[in-house]
């Protein structure tokens, strides 16, 4: 029986007040990537509906929400946490059905979401302006307003975790959204915007557009009536997401991709360090931003790491998401060739080790084996491109210096580990390692919804999660009054 998330149909998109079916009708496939078998159809909306969105949004702006205090919207996403937690249990199995990923890493993700809201909940009555000392006979303050509707689009690799820091903070400072989530996943997004909905968020503050990226996606980041655009996705398309932003002279924040390392110097405590080396790799099946596909060993402690990972890596199992096991499939047919042909790109490297896929695990599924390799090149594609796949390299390194030039020598900077006892050594590498994240001796830090989380390079720019994000989402106004 087809999928009804929160007993929706699920080819219908949120506009204003209503649910509603896409203006041409059109609709898509959402595939089971665990068994290739169509799980449900969505809508696929086009440039029509995102016109509708916008027109939505607008009048949430001119209406109540644009009243808003902080004080209701706070209470509104309190809400919005505790209807979450409430369906915790649903929201959890139609994320592992839709992306794949295994049910525990799926409630994980729905705790995330439910935490963003009570984060955002707590900040929204605290952001504030500043007085600023200024002439005699002037009072000088700033104000914080929010830019009014903003477009989120967002991948399928974590729609609830995405969605939470995104959605979260806009609707925290009083912006009205219009999300286009990913074609290949998107029903907590629409499940989110209907608990948003029952929890009180008035009509056109959240509507949600679900369709392909060429059609729904570009028509919301070149729309003229949005003033800032969120993107998490891919290098390619935050390009021309950043040239649509030009032409409308809007803000936009790009969460891109990453080549993430973790730096393990011969002094680290390597029990403590081998958990995170492993999962940073494999969790979400490597389909993570931040996932930590390099790690970087000192020489003295490289052969103790390549034989501690490898027999982690032997034990790794891969299966449908709804068994639990350690990796689920790849999000898609497609994504699984990709990944594919970057093992066939990795046919001159040693590969160490190989987790099993299960025999049981359906024939149509996208499964791929996790994969570890030994590279003594920093240049190798496996060591320079994002895989998006449960693949790992192994890089030795001699010094420090060395370290820091293969962990800097890609053209991503999104997050970087580093694991020492030397203390002097932490805060240095934290100085030179070059990424919007920098972890000493763990990797994540839990997820942790109050740290600010974004790019240089390559990986993208402006700063979502934490309080950081309300800055992002809110544009500046200085008041200078003349009293005399
Ligand atoms: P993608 O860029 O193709 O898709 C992401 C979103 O953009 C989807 O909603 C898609 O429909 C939309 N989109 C596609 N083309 C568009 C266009 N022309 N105009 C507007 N919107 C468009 O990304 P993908 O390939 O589906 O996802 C994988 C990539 O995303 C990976 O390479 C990964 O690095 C990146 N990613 C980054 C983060 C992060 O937080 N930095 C998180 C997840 C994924």
């Amino acid at each position: 029986m087809p999928i009804r998330p929160l007993g929706l149909d699920p080819e219908t998109c949120l506009i204003g007040a209503h649910w509603q079916a896409p203006a041409a009708g059109h609709s898509l496939p959402l595939i089971n990537p665990s068994d290739g078998t169509t799980l449900c159809n969505i809508a696929a909306g086009d440039a029509d509906d995102i016109d509708a969105a916008v027109a939505a949004a607008q009048a949430a702006i001119q209406g109540d929400w644009g009243r808003s205090t902080a004080a209701e919207r706070g209470r509104v996403l309190a809400r919005i946490g505790q209807l979450v937690t409430a369906h915790a249990d649903e929201m959890a199995e139609l994320e592992a059905r839709d992306v794949g990923k295994p049910l525990k890493q799926a409630r994980a993700d729905v705790t995330a979401l439910a935490r963003y809201m009570e984060f955002y909940a707590g900040a929204a009555d605290k952001l504030h302006g500043e007085t600023i000392p200024y002439l005699d006979g002037y009072t000088v303050y700033t104000l914080r307003e929010p830019h009014g509707v903003t477009g989120h689009i967002i991948p399928w690799n974590y729609p609830m975790q995405i969605i939470g820091r995104s959605v979260g903070a806009a609707l925290c400072t009083g912006n009205a959204c219009v999300l286009k989530p990913a074609e290949e996943a998107c029903l907590t997004a629409l499940a989110f915007a209907e608990l948003a909905r029952r929890a009180g968020v008035p009509a056109g503050a959240l509507n949600v557009v679900p369709g392909r990226g060429a059609e729904a996606g570009a028509a919301l980041s070149a729309h003229p009536g949005v003033q800032h655009v969120s993107f998490t996705g891919s290098v390619a398309t935050g390009r021309l997401i950043q040239a649509s932003a030009a032409r409308n002279v809007v803000p936009v924040t790009l969460e891109l991709g990453g080549k993430s390392p973790q730096v393990v110097f011969d002094d680290a405590d390597l029990e403590a360090a081998l958990p995170f080396l492993v999962n940073a790799g494999i969790q979400n099946a490597g389909q993570t931003c931040s996932a930590s596909s390099r790690i970087l060993v000192h020489e003295g402690l490289y052969s103790q790491v390549v034989d501690q990972m490898a027999e982690k890596y032997r034990a790794l199992r891969a299966g449908p998401a709804m068994d639990d096991l350690d990796v689920g499939p790849l999000v898609s047919a497609r994504q699984k060739e990709i990944v594919t042909g970057f093992l066939s790109k990795g046919a001159d490297l040693e590969m160490l080790a190989q987790g099993q896929i299960d025999p049981g695990a359906p024939e149509g599924g996208a499964y791929v084996a996790p994969t570890l390799f030994a590279c003594s090149d920093p240049a190798h594609t496996l060591a320079q491109d994002e895989v998006f796949g449960p693949v790992q390299v192994i890089i030795p390194f001699r010094d420090e210096g060395h370290a820091v030039e293969i962990a800097n020598g890609t053209d991503f900077g999104l997050v970087a580990a580093c694991w020492t006892r030397d203390g002097s050594r932490q805060l240095r590498m934290a100085k030179r390692l070059r990424a919007g994240q920098v972890f000493l001796n763990n990797y994540g830090a839990g997820g942790g919804v109050e740290l600010p989380f974004g790019g240089t390079g390559l990986s993208g720019h402006g700063r979502e999660k934490g309080f950081e994000a309300l800055y992002g989402f809110t544009t500046l106004k200085t008041v200078a009054a003349f009293h005399g």
